[in-house]
């Protein structure tokens, strides 16, 4: 398939934040996204980077009333020699497809996507922010846009792609881990439905647990297994890490879960330290008991946003569970920096996830 480049006036550019700026997540775009459009009959065609823009799309479109929407979050990093590198981009454009199936929605050529991302990263490289621990988040996303309220899966779809630049969490993220509400009233997934896949309707459904978690004075919430709302599985939308007795342990992905790439990340990255790393079952009980014996040594959480996100209590009806003294743990922070130096190519550790993008030829 051919990508078309359609250039933004040079005007549209925005300036670089000075360095005294905090960037808002997901607040600012840049001047270009990706878009290509899918029909029954023709497949994916009319692939362009082009200049942002609004969507026109009729009301009764499928993604308005049935939900039919999947997305990704992936991230874009610049190495110390000034080059853009995207984030293990097959692993994230694979999930996608794997939601795709899961949604009765086309796949994409991963090959193609990357070259497109690719192309969308470099003609707008200039907008990779110059702040520490900075980067460009990329939302590759797809909705349902056949038009109609009968409910069935739609037969045209419409794939775009948006580039925020994003501040760092590092020193924030560091310096002050979180509160987390442990939620037993509401649930997130069940096995057999879509709790593994990146699907909009999951955080919708997400909302109202997010809402009494901030009441109860923490940003997160801890999920519970649906079934007997006694084991660990998520954070927020992150996934979630312990250290026990000096073992790092994950819930395992038994399809209730995400399969967070950053999780994966994390347990190669301590696999390789030679960490002793256990993917199992955990229970609350497990890390209610473990914060106040001291046993539970860390807790954090990982997503691509994020990174790595210190936890520092779980609030638990009207108990508050400290835990070590509340602040951030020597492995979340020796995670996060191993990290985001890997993320950086700073180091020469799993060079096989860094994907370089090319320079693209200035117009003219
Ligand atoms: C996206 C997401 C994660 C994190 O996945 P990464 O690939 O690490 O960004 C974790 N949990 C949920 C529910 C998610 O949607």
């Amino acid at each position: 398939m051919r990508l078309d480049v359609i250039r933004a006036p040079d005007t549209s550019r925005t300036a670089p934040p000075a360095a005294s700026e905090t960037l808002e997540f997901g607040r600012r775009f840049t001047p270009h996204m990706f878009t290509m459009c899918f029909s029954a009959a023709d497949g994916w065609s009319a692939a362009r980077v082009e200049p942002y823009h609004a969507i026109s799309l009729d009301p009764s479109a499928l993604v308005f009333h049935y939900g039919q929407e999947i997305f990704e979050g992936m991230k874009a990093y610049a190495a110390p020699d000034g080059s853009i590198h995207l984030f293990r981009p097959d692993d994230h454009i694979a999930r996608m497809n794997r939601s795709a199936r899961r949604m009765c929605m086309p796949e994409v050529d991963a090959s193609f996507v990357r070259h497109a991302l690719s192309t969308l990263l470099a003609i707008d490289a200039a907008e990779m922010p110059q702040l520490p621990a900075s980067s460009l988040y990329l939302r590759p996303t797809m909705i349902a846009t056949s038009v109609g309220l009968g409910v069935r899966s739609s037969d045209q779809f419409l794939f775009f792609c948006l580039v925020s630049p994003v501040g760092g969490y590092f020193d924030s993220a560091a310096s002050s881990p979180v509160a987390i509400h442990v939620n037993e009233g509401h649930v997130r997934a069940v096995r057999g439905g879509v709790g593994d896949i990146k699907v909009g309707g999951n955080y919708a459904a997400s909302l109202l647990a997010a809402e009494e978690a901030r009441a109860a004075g923490c940003v997160q919430t801890l999920w519970l297994d649906a079934i007997e709302h006694k084991y660990v599985e998520e954070v927020g939308t992150m996934n979630v890490f312990f250290v026990f007795d000096d073992v790092l342990v994950t819930p395992p992905l038994t399809g209730t879960i995400l399969a967070g790439i950053t999780r994966d990340s994390v347990l190669r990255i301590a696999l390789h330290e030679g960490r002793r790393v256990e993917e199992r079952a955990i229970s609350l009980a497990e890390v209610l008991d473990g914060a106040k014996s001291g046993r539970l040594q860390e807790a954090f959480g990982s997503g691509t946003a994020v990174g790595i996100s210190p936890i520092g209590a779980f609030v638990h009806r009207a108990d508050r569970h400290v835990v070590r003294d509340g602040g951030s743990g020597p492995i979340a922070l020796s995670m996060l920096r191993l990290l985001s130096a890997i993320q950086r190519g700073e180091n020469s550790l799993f060079p096989e996830w860094r994907t370089r993008v090319d320079a693209y030829p200035r117009a003219g």
